[in-house]
């Protein structure tokens, strides 16, 4: 039946896909048309049910269709699909990010505008950063993913690296000449930068851990570091928390990085690992063991939020100072609009998942991401197979390298080769993994002990299998 679905489908939508990674293009064979889920699992239109480490791609933090979430929306639908008008559902989701993403006392959000997809937030992210600034070029790190508007598509991660695309067919040279695209990791690049056009640069877009070209997580104080240059060029700083927002701790990547200071929501208990940070042993690096150090708090102008807040329905946001955000039309003369933006049933969804994903459900995904990452590191050991595990708290993927990727052009040399034999075999063997190895894998805090024995019992036959690709 998948095969048949997959036939149908092409005769009616390019690829049969609606988006590209979905094709099973870089691993072959037909992607499962997937008809329920719930919790860790997924079934597929032939019954056959997965245990899901995609989990939507981020947003199924809870798990899939969690009851209380699925309740919620269900009232919501009742009460109306969608109103084209302010509702208080808005505010309240605005209010409880605004209550999460904070530090040290430091609350660099003020106000936030919801949209309904990760690609609209960081567009317009930029579009406000050039309104802003008054000035035109973008500065982004390869192999980082934004989404799929014209000026963010450059050496991009997620499927343009799985298809093996330069970029896009359709985006103008005039618009690629407005994106300098800079080595991940790379500080040196990144001044050189600066030194020669900074005073054009309206900009930096980075993903706050990158996680689309693979894992790839920041070198200890990079992240400060780019703050720190940028704003000494008068540029602006988007930190885009589309994938990790509320996923790697309720304060993002962000929180995570400025933790032992405090990043988590009023009346819950400090992130799990607050205490190594404390003791200056901020533990978010690769299987190298490298280790970060301390940054202390530093703020980016502007977050972009997507998955997570919108509890697996289409909702994205961006949000920063209020001196910045009123920028934005009708109180600004930055344009930006949406018929769907801040859709009622959305917004539920996105509520009641971020209220129900307390530190509780943050130590559970640690914990499952843990178990699975080093199961499956175990497992490709005991096969023979040269990798690495990489890491961004709970976010984790593997590359097929003796050293750990830094950035792009080493995540690219790997032998991606064997990626292709692994994912069929757990597959077959009833688990469901992106099917990319340049995505990460996602845990969710409803995989138990049981659906992690499936991942488990499964993985040396596809470690042998990758072996022998
Ligand atoms: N930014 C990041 C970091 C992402 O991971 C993604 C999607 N994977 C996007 C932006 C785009 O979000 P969407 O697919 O909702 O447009």
């Amino acid at each position: 039946m998948n095969d048949a679905a997959f036939a149908r489908a092409q005769r009616s939508i390019p690829g049969g896909v609606n988006s590209p990674v979905r094709a099973f293009r870089s691993v072959g064979g037909t992607p499962r048309f997937m008809v329920s889920a719930t919790g860790p699992y997924i079934t597929d239109s032939e019954g056959v049910q997965y245990v899901d480490l995609v989990s939507a791609w981020g947003p199924a933090l809870l798990g899939h269709a969690h009851p209380q979430v699925v309740e919620a929306v269900q009232a919501a639908a009742a009460r109306g699909l969608s109103f084209g008008a302010s509702t208080p559902a808005e505010t309240e989701l605005a209010e409880l990010v605004k209550e999460r993403v904070q530090a040290s006392g430091v609350a660099p959000i003020e106000k936030l505008r919801m949209v309904s997809t990760g690609t609209e937030a960081t567009m317009t992210a930029i579009r406000l950063a050039r309104g802003a600034t008054g000035r035109s070029l973008i500065v982004k790190f390869a192999g980082h993913y934004h989404g799929h508007s014209d000026g963010l598509l450059a050496e991009a991660g997620s499927g343009v690296a799985t298809l093996a695309l330069p970029g896009s067919a359709g985006v103008t040279a005039e618009t690629a000449a407005q994106t300098i695209v800079v080595p991940y990791n790379d500080r040196a690049a990144l001044r050189e930068v600066f030194a020669e056009r900074g005073q054009d640069i309206a900009a930096i877009i980075m993903e706050a851990a990158s996680a689309n070209m693979g894992v790839v997580p920041p070198a200890p104080g990079f992240n400060a570091s780019v703050v720190k240059l940028a704003h000494e060029y008068g540029a602006l700083v988007i930190i885009d928390e589309v994938l990790t927002g509320f996923r790697v701790s309720s304060a993002g990547w962000w929180g995570l990085d400025n933790r032992g200071l405090a990043a988590v929501a009023p009346g819950t208990e400090p992130v799990p690992g607050a205490e190594a940070w404390e003791a200056g042993n901020h533990a978010v690096a690769n299987s190298t063991g490298a280790i970060s150090i301390p940054v202390g708090v530093y703020q980016p102008d502007l977050f972009t939020f997507g998955k997570v807040i919108g509890g697996g329905m289409p909702l994205a946001a961006l949000g920063g100072r209020a001196e910045l955000m009123d920028l934005l039309a009708p109180t600004g003369p930055v344009y930006q609009a949406g018929t769907l933006s801040g859709n009622p049933v959305a917004l539920v969804a996105g509520i009641e998942t971020l209220r129900l994903a307390d530190q509780d459900v943050y130590r559970r995904v640690d914990a499952a991401a843990a178990i699975v990452s080093e199961a499956t590191s175990n497992a490709l050991t005991e096969a023979g197979v040269a990798h690495t595990v990489q890491r961004a708290g709970n976010l984790f993927s593997f590359a097929f390298s003796e050293t750990a990727p830094t950035d792009y052009a080493a995540v690219l040399q790997q032998d991606a080769f064997r990626y292709p034999a692994f994912f069929h075999r757990m597959l077959d063997a009833g688990v469901s993994l992106p099917p990319s190895v340049y995505e990460a894998w996602f845990v969710s805090a409803a995989h138990d002990d049981e659906a992690i024995g499936r991942i488990i019992d499964a993985l040396p036959a596809a470690a042998r299998a990758a072996a022998a690709a």
